[in-house]
């Protein structure tokens, strides 16, 4: 496999038309200029997400699709809609909201003079799963938040500032204590 061009790796991988992501173009027939439009409603795959947030896996993604072949290629555009679940990245409360993603993929006919990155077609059959995954996996916010205003953690003590109050604060005792402390202690390793 090491030594292997990547074209070759890439028709060794037949893709398998009873995986929900796998489209098939029959209908268009290579005519340049024939188009379809298609709504579907897929089920998310796995490990969709990043650190904080992400799609739940089997969760119900609705697309609603182009197909148009082209002179290259099968050119497949549309939105795709999916819901998301997370955590606040300031106050850790759980999140659900959701995400839209526009998509944009040509997948080639034939592997020559494309590069490593380009998606090809396997017979009549395209993968969009990567195709989704990339665009969402972008517009995932690195730092989900549950409101834009969230006040997050108490640095001191971890409470929800939003339900500790305004008031909330901790006295500078705490330093003074400690080294009282400290002096109890070091009066002990004398003895
Ligand atoms: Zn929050
Ligand atoms: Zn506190």
């Amino acid at each position: 496999m090491v030594f292997a061009m990547p074209s070759e790796i890439r028709m060794t991988q037949h893709l398998d038309p009873r995986s929900p992501w796998v489209l098939s173009t029959h209908d268009l027939g290579r005519r340049a200029g024939s188009m379809r439009e298609v709504s579907l409603v897929l089920p998310a795959p796995a490990d969709l997400g990043v650190d904080m947030i992400g799609v739940p896996k089997d969760a119900d993604v609705g697309l609603d699709l182009r197909l148009e072949a082209v002179m290259e290629g099968v050119l497949v555009s549309g939105t795709a809609r999916a819901p998301l679940t997370g955590e606040c990245a300031r106050c850790l409360d759980p999140i659900s909201s959701e995400v839209v993603v526009d998509l944009q993929e040509l997948f080639f006919y034939s592997d020559e003079d494309v590069s490593e990155e380009d998606s090809l077609l396997d017979g009549e059959l395209l993968d969009l799963e990567p195709t989704f995954r990339d665009a969402v996996v972008l517009a995932l916010p690195l730092s989900p938040v549950c409101t834009d205003d969230c006040l997050g953690l108490c640095v001191e003590c971890g409470i929800r500032l939003a339900d500790a109050g305004p008031d909330h604060r901790h006295e500078k005792l705490d330093a003074r204590w400690a080294s009282l402390q400290g002096l109890v202690i070091d009066n002990d390793q004398e003895k």
